[in-house]
């Protein structure tokens, strides 16, 4: 069958993309080489529905950052060496994209796109009548030096003329809003809360979508690896996988960071490398009730059910799937430095460990929509938001494609840029 859209990967983009375009009445199919949907970095990501965090994470001083961090094993953003071939001309992008004006410009549209998507993600939700482990007390950022208090000022007083809503709290306030906060109520200066953003489990959402999703006819073949596209006059007609051959009107590669390898062969370069990140996830963990970044420590710890998440960590180290101890004992440190009291006794054996690639842009802002190629688009570059991004992404590239016609801005996303 001849699909009006087929989309490589069944992750957050892609299974976003494929409701959003079976919305509108499209016939859609999903390509996934997992075994499953949702199983690669939608997996146990840090749960959060942040549009505060718009900002990409070249932000000024991060190459300093980053060749500090060839010498320190337990820096929380690593630059391995082994790395530096295949990031080389991607890195002098994402440092060139650091200077305040195009890290302003990614931020405002970033955050534009995340302001609007959380909306639609709250109304697909509904919706389906989904049960994913949400809360909606909003979330928390604390800061423990004056300095830090400062910097997430500033960006919150420039966000705040587009509609941004933040409290800044002090310590007292900060520790009645998350009271398992306050035994190192004395180490903090302050927090901004976010009432806007919220928590919930992203591979629920994937799990949800994906019943929609077949309950609708959308054909979802997993296992099934895309090697390649099919090719007619220079215009794509369909993706090629080992066993068979799928033809489709429009194909869309939203296969997260390995997009970029994927759609090479076709004279497309995306400017977009995988940024590995951790979890540790422990069952049957109650007390905390928001959502908290501590920017210090680059860490986050979300309360989903009855689990609690510690997400955080940036590797520049290509595709690597390992799960080092010396990298995962860092991140529980984190979490006993945020909760004392809740993570006594823990050790690395009580969590499950997981990794995922942030599929990162160099200038900061996602990949969404046609490519030069007739056939082919995109939706992929999400980075650190692809849960906050995936639900505007999806409705902005399903009206790029069908209608032409956006309720958001989508020319700072334009694959071609
Ligand atoms: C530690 C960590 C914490 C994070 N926390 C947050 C957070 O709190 N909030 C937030 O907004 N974002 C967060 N993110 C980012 C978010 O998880 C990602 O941006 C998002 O999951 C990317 O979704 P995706 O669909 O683009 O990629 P993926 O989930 O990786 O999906 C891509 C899919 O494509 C498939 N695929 C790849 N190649 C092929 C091929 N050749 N053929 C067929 N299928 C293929 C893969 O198997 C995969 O299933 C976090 C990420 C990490 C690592």
């Amino acid at each position: 069958m001849v699909a009006d859209f087929q989309i490589i990967g069944g992750g957050l983009m892609g299974l976003s993309t494929a409701y959003a375009l079976q919305k509108r009445g499209a016939s859609v199919r999903i390509i996934e080489a997992r075994e499953g949907v949702g199983l690669e970095t939608s997996y146990a990501n840090a749960g959060m529905l942040h549009a505060f965090n718009a900002a990409p994470w070249n932000r000024p001083g991060v190459t300093r950052q980053l060749l500090s961090s060839l010498l320190d094993p337990s820096s929380a953003m690593k630059l391995r060496a082994n790395a530096f071939p295949s990031i080389f001309k991607w890195g002098i992008e994402f440092i060139a994209a650091s200077r305040p004006e195009p890290h302003w410009h990614a931020t405002k549209n970033n955050y534009a796109l995340a302001d609007t998507s959380i909306k639609y993600a709250d109304a697909w939700c509904a919706e389906l009548n989904m049960q994913i482990d949400t809360s909606k007390n909003g979330l928390l950022n604390i800061a423990r030096s004056e300095r830090e208090f400062a910097a997430a000022r500033k960006l919150t007083e420039k966000l705040e003329p587009i509609g941004f809503q933040v409290h800044a709290l002090n310590v007292a306030e900060t520790v009645a809003k998350e009271p398992a906060l306050a035994p190192i109520a004395d180490q903090l200066v302050g927090s901004f809360y976010y009432p806007d953003d919220y928590s919930a489990d992203a591979f629920k959402f994937c799990k949800a979508l994906e019943k929609a999703l077949i309950d609708n006819e959308c054909e979802i073949i997993t296992g099934s690896k895309a090697s390649g596209f099919l090719r007619e006059y220079g215009t794509v007609i369909g993706v090629k996988t080992e066993a068979e051959s799928y033809q489709a009107q429009t194909t869309i590669v939203a296969a997260g960071a390995r997009t970029a390898n994927l759609v090479r062969p076709l004279g497309l370069k995306l400017a977009l490398r995988p940024v590995k990140g951790y979890s540790l996830t422990f069952q049957n963990l109650p007390g905390p009730v928001l959502p908290v970044i501590d920017d210090n420590l680059h860490a986050a710890v979300t309360p989903l059910g009855n689990r609690l998440r510690v997400a955080g960590t940036a590797e520049f180290t290509g595709f690597n799937p390992s799960l080092p101890r010396h990298r995962l004992a860092p991140l529980l440190g984190m979490l006993q430095s945020i909760y004392p009291e809740h993570s006594q006794g823990l050790t690395l054996d009580d969590a499950t460990p997981w990794c995922g690639f942030r599929p990162m842009s160099a200038d900061g802002l996602p990949f969404i929509g046609a490519t030069k190629i007739k056939g082919l688009a995109v939706n992929s570059g999400q980075g650190h938001m692809g849960w906050t991004l995936c639900a505007g992404s999806a409705e902005l590239l399903a009206d790029l494609l069908l209608s032409n016609q956006t309720t958001i801005e989508a020319t700072a996303f334009d694959p071609m840029r």
